[in-house]
C-alpha cells in the first residue's frame, strides 16, 4: 500500500516536472519569436528613416547655389539666364528637394517599396542621358544612396513617384519599367552645376 502511494506521488512529481518543462519551452519560443520581430522591425525603421538629413548633407546649400549662379550667364541650351531666373532656379531647387522628400515620407507611411523616375513638367535634357523615364529604385537603395533623390542639378525636372502596385518591379514586364541599378554600385548622375532653364523658368515675371 505504502509502495503504491509513493509510486503515485513519484508519478505526480514527474508529471508536474514534465508540464513545467513543456511550459518553459513554450515561453522561450515566444521570447525568441518576439526578438525576431523586434530585430526585423529595427532594421525596417532604419530604412524608413526620412532621407532629408542625409540628402541635405550631400547637396549644395542655397548660398552655394546663389554664388555659383552669379557666375553663370547662360544655361546648357545657351539661353541667357536673368536675375529673376537665377532666383527661380534656387527656389525650384528647394521646392523639388522638399517635394521628393515628402513623396518618400508619405510612401513610408503607406509601405511603398518602389519609386520610379519621371520628368515633370517636361523632359530634363541633362538627366535624360543618365535616367530613363520609368526607371525605378527600391526604398532600400534610396536609404543606401540618398543621392539618387532628385533634383540632380539646377533646373532639374526629374522627380520620384511612388509605385503602389503589389507586384515586385524586379519581375515586372511593364514597358519602360527597369531598375536604375544594374549592380550594387551607384550609377553616374548629373553634376549639380549643369543649369537648365525649362520653359517654366524661362522669362519668369514674378
Ligand atoms: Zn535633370
Amino acid at each position: 500500500m505504502i509502495v503504491a502511494v509513493i509510486g503515485i506521488i513519484l508519478l505526480l512529481i514527474l508529471l508536474i516536472l514534465a508540464i513545467r518543462i513543456g511550459f518553459n519551452k513554450e515561453m522561450s519560443d515566444d521570447i525568441l519569436d518576439e526578438n525576431t520581430v523586434i530585430h526585423a522591425s529595427g532594421i525596417y525603421s532604419i530604412i524608413r528613416k526620412s532621407p532629408k538629413e542625409e540628402l541635405l548633407k550631400i547637396r549644395p546649400s542655397q548660398e552655394e547655389l546663389i554664388k555659383y549662379l552669379a557666375s553663370i550667364n547662360e544655361d546648357i541650351c545657351k539661353f541667357p539666364v536673368s536675375d529673376k531666373e537665377r532666383k527661380k532656379l534656387v527656389e525650384d531647387w528647394s521646392e523639388s528637394i522638399n517635394r521628393n522628400i515628402e513623396t518618400i515620407e508619405q510612401g513610408d507611411k503607406e509601405g511603398v517599396e518602389f519609386y520610379y523616375f519621371q520628368f515633370s513638367p517636361e523632359t530634363c535634357p541633362v538627366c535624360k542621358s543618365y535616367i530613363k523615364k520609368g526607371q525605378f529604385v527600391t526604398r532600400e537603395e534610396i536609404f543606401r544612396y540618398p543621392s539618387i533623390i532628385p533634383p540632380f542639378h539646377l533646373g532639374c525636372t526629374t522627380c520620384l513617384n511612388p509605385h503602389h502596385g503589389k507586384e515586385n518591379l524586379r519581375d515586372t514586364t511593364e514597358l519602360g519599367m527597369f531598375p536604375l541599378f544594374s549592380n550594387e554600385s551607384l550609377p553616374q548622375l548629373p553634376d549639380w552645376k549643369k543649369v537648365f532653364t525649362s520653359n517654366v523658368i524661362k522669362g519668369v515675371t514674378t
